[in-house]
């Protein structure tokens, strides 16, 4: 059956809201009342600037108020000259860490990922493939107030594929499917974890002179409808336009990573019918070429606080790059115009884009890139409005959380130095990041 993007995601939040409830309050620690004063207030749900006080009440915002509740006994935050925007949210990462240009590897695990992508403003993140085991104990941990201080995990666990299809090819275990019953099973049996998405591989991509196995169409058809009968969205990885057509008529709730070549003109039209959303992923597509380029945004304060020098450094020697590397080098170069320009018309239509970076490959940083992706959807058409919904009101729709600066979305905030309206990449100038309702303590999370 198939149903509306409303439908759906209010199903998602009916059966979201006991543990929204919970991890918001244990993932700030103790919740608090805090009180922002002379504060702009940047609302991408209402694309208005406005400027005053911003209360937050036990970890939930309350609004735009016009003076402080009587005897207020909460912390008060004067952010004169700030801008605060809704926490940021990355919906496409894998967070063992940050992998160099050279094969470098600087092996954060998921823990070390959420502080680096806290104390970069990123106050959630989405991890589509890793240790299932691992990484839905770490999240359920965190739910349940037991540690892991940094950004919100949400986790899809495996990835579901094809016997030697794409995300068999790194030694992780993860979950077979090749037919219809094969999905059945596998679908029901990851439900029984509480996924917070189910991430399915369909890509007939033809990428670097071969393409990887993939499932067929009715395996993916019943993948979708056996996580819609447990209420569990559905992201699916894609290869060509027919994959991402094929996903949205069998449902998908998103598709994730932008086709080369020219997108068929119906198809923005059809996925706002279907109500599927994009996760363009941009900064896995484009960075490494991007930032040999221009290495000058490694430069920033903000990057360097987040990743190593032997992870910066090689965009600017370039050298020990495998062949594999230079050759992703040349698709990236090959396809950048044209995935923006697609990005752009899917915006334009009204498909709901959500900013993911993919990081954990090569030219893309936990925390820091998502950033970059902001850029770069802003450079691919989106105004400045867009692309922090993007990465706040809409990524919630995906993830059954509220992120945004309306009264009872989380008290998930940022006070920048300068306003991202002016210009996307203030959303670096980092002066204050409050998860929860909670002031966090930035340097903290930097400590090993
Ligand atoms: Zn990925």
């Amino acid at each position: 059956m198939q149903t509306g993007i409303l439908s759906r995601s209010s199903a998602w939040m009916l059966r979201w809201a006991p543990a929204v409830a919970l991890f918001a309050w244990a993932g700030a620690g103790w919740a608090q009342d805090l009180l922002i004063t002379n504060v702009h207030r940047v609302d991408p749900a209402a694309e208005r600037i406005s400027k005053g006080l911003l209360l937050i009440e036990d970890g939930t915002i309350v609004g735009p108020v016009a003076a402080a509740p009587k005897e207020f006994a909460g912390t008060v935050v004067d952010a004169e000259g700030r801008y605060a925007i809704p926490g940021l949210v990355d919906t496409h990462v894998h967070s063992f860490g940050n992998m160099a240009p050279d094969g470098k590897m600087e092996m954060l695990f998921t823990p070390g990922s959420a502080k680096r992508a806290l104390y970069a403003g990123v106050v959630a993140f989405l991890d589509l493939f890793g240790m299932e085991q691992v990484i839905l104990g770490i999240r359920d941990g965190q739910r349940a107030g037991k540690g892991y201080p940094g950004a919100s995990i949400f986790a899809s666990g495996p990835c579901l594929t094809a016997t030697k299809g794409h995300c068999s090819e790194y030694g992780i275990p993860t979950r077979i499917i090749d037919t219809p019953a094969d999905a059945r099973k596998q679908v029901g049996e990851l439900a029984a974890k509480n996924p917070d998405v189910v991430k399915i591989v369909y890509d007939h991509e033809d990428y670097d002179g071969h393409s990887m196995p993939s499932i067929d169409l009715p395996t993916l058809e019943a993948a979708i409808a056996t996580a819609r009968e447990h209420d569990l969205a559905t992201v699916v990885h894609i290869g060509h336009w027919q994959d991402v057509r094929e996903a949205t008529l069998a449902g998908a709730t998103a598709v994730t990573h932008t086709p080369r070549g020219p997108m068929p003109a119906d198809l923005p039209a059809l996925m706002v019918e279907k109500g599927t959303m994009i996760i363009p992923t941009l900064a896995v597509q484009s960075e490494l070429a991007d930032l040999i380029a221009d290495p000058t945004p490694l430069d920033g304060p903000l990057a360097q606080a987040v990743t190593g020098e032997h992870i910066r450094t090689p965009f600017r020697s370039r050298e020990n790059f495998s062949e594999r590397t230079e050759r992703w080098l040349v698709w990236q170069k090959g396809m950048r115009a044209e995935i923006l320009r697609s990005v752009g018309k899917l915006a334009d239509a009204g498909v709901v884009v959500l900013a993911g970076t993919d990081a954990g490959n090569v030219g893309v940083i936990q925390g820091w890139s998502l950033h970059r992706e902001l850029e770069k959807l802003v450079e691919a058409g989106l105004t400045p409005w867009h692309a922090l919904r993007a990465a706040s009101v809409d990524a919630g729709t995906l993830l059954g959380a509220k992120w945004g600066l309306t009264a009872g979305d989380r008290g998930d905030v940022i006070l920048l130095d300068a306003s991202p309206i002016d210009d996307i990449r203030n959303t670096r100038k980092i002066h204050l990041v409050i998860q929860g309702g909670k002031v966090v303590d930035r340097e903290a999370l930097l400590v090993p």
